[in-house]
């Protein structure tokens, strides 16, 4: 008891532990951490501790965009509903393009497929 932990190298998600900074933060001692990305970032033992921190915030920089809704992206847009008309599947194009069917289907419901009297309905899952 009383002795900081001993950290140095162990991996906390993306983040290694190098040394602690001396500092402390909601009185939990900080750690100098490295993450994947390249940043280092100091981050109190608790939260890595109890896996609150996994990153440097990269992690949450990527994930959070794709999970709260869609900035649009009207060039991506129209290119995916050319391919639609060209006869894409919403599963190819979600591929393609690197979002979710669901997504893909908001884009391209007004497009028809050549030979389809109405736009595929999402419904139909094939997973
Ligand atoms: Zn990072």
């Amino acid at each position: 008891m009383g002795n900081v932990a001993d950290l140095t190298g162990r991996r906390f998600g993306r983040l290694t532990a190098l040394r602690p900074t001396g500092g402390r933060r909601h009185r939990s001692p900080l750690w100098l951490c490295r993450c994947i990305c390249g940043r280092t970032h100091e981050v109190p033992v608790r939260s890595l501790q109890s896996h609150c921190t996994r990153s440097c915030g990269c992690l949450r920089r990527e994930t959070t965009p794709r999970n709260a809704g869609y900035a649009p992206q009207p060039g991506r847009d129209v290119a995916m509903q050319r391919d639609r008309a060209a006869g894409a599947t919403l599963a190819e194009l979600a591929v393609k393009y690197g979002v979710s069917r669901q997504r893909v289907h908001q884009v391209v419901r007004s497009v028809r497929r050549p030979g389809e009297s109405a736009a595929e309905p999402y419904d139909r899952r094939t997973a």
